[in-house]
């Protein structure tokens, strides 16, 4: 019996469901030669949702993914919605409570470029003849962004104010957020670099502390190294591949991740996966997978977004919330090839010969063919 894929599909704003477009025809194909029976359907979230529906997130799009074993996100926001009060806006009123829903605690983001694409990295090429290939794991539902108290208080009848934000780790929170960091080092070169401010933050006292214990007893095979976030900053744009995975908390993992994206050239080429707490029906982790870059209205309607970033955020959901690494790995192939071959949308055709979004997807899908 064919093995059946149950996703919800949220392809979002602008350019969102144009790549998502190109992730499903790759997704089609890979589930034909791979006997695998797709079952998903598309729903409303973001700014076309409020449209539609006067919420970003609907009910009924919820349900939706309630019942699916993963989430394939596009992107939402853009300029039609940015007059809303903040709390409405698609961003926040659509991918931060689903975030809360599914308890997404672990954001894996692969820093991947390519050597053939060095030249969209703004690092002097010399420093990275071999292209990057590092991952971020970043913890993202607990830390100073969501510890309380929080809050702006008005100080001595008006004359001053005073703002709190409260940054707050258990243990438990760390130690699953170390779990994730030691398979995905386990599946790669098994070094983790954990980075902190443990010279300051009783937060990464205990975050250092609860990492090396746990790797020590339960991953005894893993190579541990810890860092200092401002200096990590630094060896990210020095020497990225010294880094292999390091994992992080919230914030830093915030700044790190889009410091690493931008080494890494073009958002359009940058997939990630959030993993919740919760198992999905096939006992793999339930997730939500969407690329690392936004909406593009830059781009949208003129067939010029780059899918890559789609289509490779699809094949982390084949490999983490469904197993099927050798597919994911297919795919990621053909991408490789087809970019490495020389076909390329403008954001990394570095003013050479540029195909349409379109045309990118049929190069994939005949590399895999
Ligand atoms: P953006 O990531 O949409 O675009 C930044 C730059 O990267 C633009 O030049 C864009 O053309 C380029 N880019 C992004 N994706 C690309 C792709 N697939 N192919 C080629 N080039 C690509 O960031 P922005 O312009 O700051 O934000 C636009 C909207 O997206 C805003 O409303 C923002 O809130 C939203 N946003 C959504 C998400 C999300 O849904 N997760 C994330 C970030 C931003």
């Amino acid at each position: 019996m064919s093995k059946t894929l149950k996703f919800a599909v949220l392809a979002g704003d602008y350019i969102g469901p144009e790549v998502m477009r190109s992730a499903l025809r790759v997704l089609e194909k890979v589930a034909a030669q791979d006997g695998l029976t797709l079952d998903y359907a598309e729903h409303a979230v973001g700014g076309s949702a409020i449209d539609a529906h006067g919420s970003a997130l609907p009910a009924s799009t919820l349900a939706a993914c309630e019942a699916a074993d993963a989430i394939l996100f596009g992107s939402v926001g853009g300029p039609k919605w940015e007059t809303l009060p903040p709390k409405e806006q698609p961003e926040r009123a659509a991918l931060l409570p689903l975030r809360k829903h599914f308890t997404l605690f672990a954001n894996i983001r692969p820093g991947l470029l390519y050597p053939e694409l060095r030249e969209a990295s703004p690092l002097k090429n010399e420093r990275i003849p071999d292209g990057i290939d590092i991952v971020c794991i970043r913890e993202l539902t607990g830390g100073i962004y969501f510890g309380s108290p929080k809050r702006t208080t008005a100080l001595e009848g008006g004359a001053d104010v005073e703002a709190i934000d409260t940054m707050v780790y258990r243990k438990s929170e760390i130690e699953r957020i170390a779990a994730v960091a030691i398979t995905a080092a386990r599946s790669r070169k098994k070094r983790l670099c954990s980075v902190d401010k443990a010279n300051v933050l009783e937060t990464s006292v205990l975050w250092r502390k609860t990492v090396s214990d746990y790797v020590a007893a339960h991953a005894p095979d893993i190579t541990l190294s810890h860092m200092y976030v401002d200096n990590a900053a630094m060896q990210l744009a020095r020497e990225p591949n010294q880094f292999d995975v390091f994992v992080t908390e919230n914030m830093f993992g915030d700044i790190l991740s889009d410091e690493m994206a931008v080494i890494c050239g073009s958002l359009g080429m940058l997939s990630s996966a959030s993993l919740g707490a919760r198992q999905n029906s096939l006992g793999n982790p339930f997730g939500l997978y969407e690329p690392a870059g936004g909406s593009a209205p830059d781009l949208a309607g003129q067939g010029l977004a780059n899918p890559c970033a789609q289509i490779l955020s699809a094949a982390l959901m084949l490999r983490y919330s469904f197993g099927l690494e050798a597919s994911a790995a297919r795919i990621e192939r053909a991408v490789r090839h087809v970019v490495t071959c020389g076909t390329r949308t403008g954001d990394i055709a570095f003013g050479g010969p540029a195909v349409s979004t379109e045309e990118m997807t049929e190069a994939i899908l005949a590399t895999l063919g």
